[in-house]
């Protein structure tokens, strides 16, 4: 069988939030299946990963995986001010498999040719640089994140060198606005995951005076942390309700949770994991505690700013993640004068620039 691609029509799907399409495209002989959504392009062509996953119960929840994320693409794109809307990719993976055949990538290479530029796509769960140097046989609408930048990808971390930063912007941030400070010196940081970003965080904030408290399920990450940081090392049921000034969540998703709320002592939290809040709800529930939320996709924009800043310098891109401190400054700002959490401020600022956007391309389109 050819490649057959369609537009499925998925304005009923509950996950639908006036996607401008959805791209849908099969070739059951390899057995390919993908789904592309463009969430909002206002700000200029779609950006976002592809995912890879052959856990999806049925069509349905690929596609609300596909629309989720892609509206979070628009969203994270658009406060970080880059001139990319959202968009996202979810290959519905072949079962009992976790990554993509070569076929395949060609495959969806050749179903982003089908959008004409509109979006270009790169590496996300379940798919890597390689997978994409395939695509890239077929289409030129791939990215291949492997951007190297002097002296960057020698560092921990590598690219997630970015992200840490911009963490370590946004939590100090934080603590200005929440505790009247403008460093880290003496600041209580309890830390879950030591991983690509929240390693080189953790060097920043020991480098400025910070206090460590650390958790991973690898011992040895732990054990590193406590011999170079002077950290204390706990277990990670224990990290979240840590008599600290900061949560840090940079594992999984999902952290804020009810179990969770009434453990946390902390003041502030600011980390790297996406998704941090279980439910929407559970910013207001913060807000109402007097705990600062630095929401998860203005902090952790690092990456993705790294992502789309092809060709860019070093100092180009570092300029552009030390933003997300001023943008989180404002979002705070905002919140206490409109005694919103911060969640919904982040989004409001973002539809107010989505609604910007529209009207002036409607000022183009008439002056046309
Ligand atoms: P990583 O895989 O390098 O590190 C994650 C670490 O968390 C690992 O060391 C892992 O052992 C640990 N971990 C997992 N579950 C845990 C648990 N229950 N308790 C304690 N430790 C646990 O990932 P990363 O690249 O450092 O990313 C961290 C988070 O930030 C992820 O949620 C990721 O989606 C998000 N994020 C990363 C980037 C980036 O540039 N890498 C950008 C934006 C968001």
């Amino acid at each position: 069988m050819a490649l057959d691609i369609s537009y499925p029509d998925l304005s009923d799907h509950p996950s639908f939030d006036n996607h401008e399409m959805v791209l849908c495209a099969q070739d059951s002989d390899i057995d390919f299946k993908v789904y592309i959504a463009l969430h909002n392009t206002g700000h200029g062509p779609g950006r976002g990963g592809c995912r890879y996953w052959s856990g999806y119960a049925d069509d349905m929840a690929a596609q609300r995986d596909v629309l989720r994320l892609s509206r979070g693409m628009t969203f994270k794109n658009t406060l970080a001010n880059l001139p990319y809307g959202g968009g996202k990719t979810v290959i519905v993976g072949t079962p009992g498999t976790r990554a993509p055949t070569p076929e395949i990538m060609r495959a969806l290479g050749h179903a982003l040719n089908a959008l004409d530029g509109r979006y270009e796509t790169g590496e996300d769960v379940g798919t890597c640089t390689s997978d994409f140097v395939i695509a890239g046989e077929v289409t030129e609408h791939v990215r291949v994140r492997a951007v190297a930048r002097a002296g960057v990808q020698d560092l921990p971390g590598g690219p997630a060198l970015y992200t840490a930063h911009g963490i370590y912007v946004g939590m100090k941030a934080a603590v200005a606005h929440k505790l009247g400070q403008n460093d880290m010196t003496g600041v209580r940081v309890a830390v879950k995951g030591l991983g690509n970003v929240a390693y080189p965080l953790c060097q920043f904030l020991h480098a400025d005076g910070a206090h460590l408290v650390v958790t991973d399920l690898d011992q040895e990450k732990v054990s590193r942390a406590v011999a170079e940081f002077g950290a204390q090392a706990v277990s990670p049921d224990e990290i979240i309700a840590q008599d600290v000034d900061v949560y840090s969540p940079c594992a999984l998703g999902g952290d804020i949770n009810d179990e969770s709320m009434d453990s946390i002592k902390a003041k502030i939290i600011a980390g790297a994991a996406n998704n941090q809040l279980a439910l929407r709800r559970h910013a207001q529930d913060l807000h109402e505690r007097g705990i600062l939320y630095a929401p998860d996709y203005a902090i952790n924009a690092g990456g993705v700013i790294n992502v789309v800043s092809v060709g860019q310098s070093h100092e180009q891109v570092m300029a552009q993640v030390l933003n997300i401190g001023t943008t989180l400054e404002q979002v705070f700002a905002r919140s206490d004068a409109e005694d919103k959490n911060t969640s919904i401020v982040a989004d409001t600022i973002v539809m107010e620039r989505l609604a910007e956007a529209e009207n002036v391309s409607a000022d183009l389109d008439e002056a046309c």
